[in-house]
């Protein structure tokens, strides 16, 4: 049996606002689930009906099995790590990690062994004197968090946990919070609109757009499997490049360049004469030069963004644009004339009213 259950999960706000459509998912115990999307697109929202903190309008949440629709957020053995971290200002750390167990009238003893085991995992031992504002904002969200995982709860919420932490403090979090999931094993469900986030911390991720679930799937699935054309964009930096167009005699133009659709639908193909359909590559997989048997295109370089360990390159063929990403000792000069190759199994082809990904 899953330990958590979400069966055809509907949020209508009272002001008559359809938030979240038809979510459905198993989850298991241990999983670490990462829902993503952008903003606004019902992630909180669903977190919040999981937590207890929010009214289900419609569907049921199970846990183990067990209707929890009614249950109340204690009762569901559910922790929350917040966006903002919200500690106690005038409590050192050890106070703040104590806090809920000291509530609750838990014997002191048995909270200073479990404060410190707690601020071991986390490495907050050398801080536990001291008090939040003479903490790192990277510090201070692993006392929130130090203050959730104290509790033996069966799941973890957390909502945008990393988000008032700078690019570099996220990065560290990021690998911290996955250390910690591996430390305590706990279910845990993370709301981000950061693909990469998503990408790094997940087992499974639940991609979501306008309240509808897209896909859900590992991080592996999401990239290489994507059923739509939102999901091959919204996962994968720079995003995947898209070609739309009408289909005339089995094939598709990007500026100048031919793509022939029957090279990747074969058969397929006819059905789509006079439709329109979504011709997709991803930055990353395609070749400079030709190489027999791929999509052999050319494209004039607009700009040139070198990273390090790769370089952009913008290009445009007659009014279409795209993205590509090569080794930055292959940088083309601006304005120059590229061949480049795109391999058939890097295609990916929707369709255009749908967009659903054409398998
Ligand atoms: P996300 O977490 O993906 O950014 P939310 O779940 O917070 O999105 O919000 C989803 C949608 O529901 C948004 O359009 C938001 O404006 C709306 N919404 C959130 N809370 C309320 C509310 N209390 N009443 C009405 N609409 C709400």
């Amino acid at each position: 049996m899953p330990y958590l259950t979400l069966k055809d999960i509907n949020k209508i706000y009272p002001n008559g606002y359809h938030a979240v459509h038809n979510f459905n998912m198993e989850i298991e115990k241990g999983e670490f689930i990462v829902f993503v999307g952008p903003s606004g697109c019902g992630k909180s929202t669903t977190l919040r009906m999981i937590a207890g903190l929010e009214e289900i309008s419609n569907g049921e949440f199970l846990i183990n099995g067990k209707r929890a629709n009614e249950m109340g957020p204690r009762e569901r053995e559910i922790a929350m790590v917040f966006q903002s971290y919200a500690l106690y200002p005038q409590m050192t750390v050890f106070d703040n990690i104590a806090f809920g167990l000291t509530l609750q009238g838990v014997d002191e003893d048995v909270i200073e062994q479990k404060v410190k085991n707690t601020a071991r995992i986390l490495g907050l031992t050398d801080y536990l004197d001291r008090l939040p504002r003479a903490l790192s904002g990277g510090q201070r969200q692993r006392v929130a968090i130090g203050r959730a995982i104290i509790r033996k709860v069966g799941v973890f919420l957390m909502d945008e946990p990393l988000s008032n932490l700078d690019a570099k403090q996220r990065v560290t979090m990021r690998s911290e919070i996955a250390q910690i999931h591996r430390e305590t094993g706990a279910t845990t469900i993370y709301v981000t609109h950061d693909q990469t986030e998503a990408m790094t911390l997940a087992d499974r991720i639940v991609v979501m757009k306008e309240g509808y679930v897209q896909q859900i799937g590992t991080p592996y699935e999401l990239y290489f499997q994507p059923e739509n054309v939102f999901v091959a964009g919204f996962i994968g930096e720079p995003p995947m490049n898209f070609v739309r167009g009408t289909v005339k005699g089995g094939k598709l133009t990007f500026g100048d360049n031919v793509l022939d659709l029957t090279k990747k639908l074969g058969d397929k193909t006819a059905r789509y004469e006079g439709k329109e359909l979504v011709f997709g590559f991803r930055p990353e997989s395609i070749e400079l030069g030709r190489v027999d048997g791929a999509y052999q295109l050319e494209a004039v370089v607009e700009l040139t963004e070198m990273l390090g360990d790769n370089t952009n390159i913008y290009i445009t063929a007659g009014e279409e644009k795209a993205i590509l990403k090569v080794d930055p000792h292959d940088t083309p000069e601006l304005d120059e004339k590229i061949a480049f190759s795109v391999p058939v199994e890097n295609v990916y082809v929707f369709d255009g009213e749908t967009e659903q990904v054409i398998k």
